[in-house]
């Protein structure tokens, strides 16, 4: 396997080395993968990125993700995912109103990850619904 560039990260479903992506206008930067179209957001990216995309910045560009590429690795999902930063498992959440979005949550670093395609399904709303009750069982 190749060397991990530094300051990358590899996409925890297939190992590809992630771009960075800039959302909309702003100074936050997300990793993308080119290969499945998974995100990775570290603590806090995600929730500052849906509070831009309630503000009606456009995520078509760090999200493109397509039915085709969800399908393609959805084996994978057997199999547990690790955070890129520090390998914990991640848990994964689904949305109880919308099954078909599932966040994989890192409980250590607050790192979270989205299929291609999911971003557009979520709101901020749902997602502090889901992520406040679990850091409160936390501790
Ligand atoms: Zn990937
Ligand atoms: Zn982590």
């Amino acid at each position: 396997m190749d060397i991990t560039p530094p300051g990358k990260i590899r996409c925890p479903k297939d190992a590809t080395i992630m771009e960075k992506l800039t959302v909309g206008n702003s100074d936050l930067v997300v990793d993308h993968c080119g290969r499945c179209g998974a995100i990775w957001f570290d603590a806090y990216e995600l929730e500052r990125t849906l509070r831009a995309k309630e503000q009606g910045v456009d995520l078509g560009d760090i999200d493109y993700g397509t039915a085709k590429n969800n399908y393609e690795y959805k084996v994978l999902r057997d199999d547990f995912l690790e955070c890129p930063r520090d390998h914990s498992k991640l848990l994964q959440i689904p949305d109880s109103r919308q099954p078909h979005v599932i966040i994989d949550l890192c409980r250590d670093c607050g790192g979270v990850l989205l299929d291609g395609g999911e971003l557009k399904d979520l709101s901020e709303f749902t997602l502090k619904e889901r992520l406040f009750t679990l850091f409160k069982n936390k501790k």
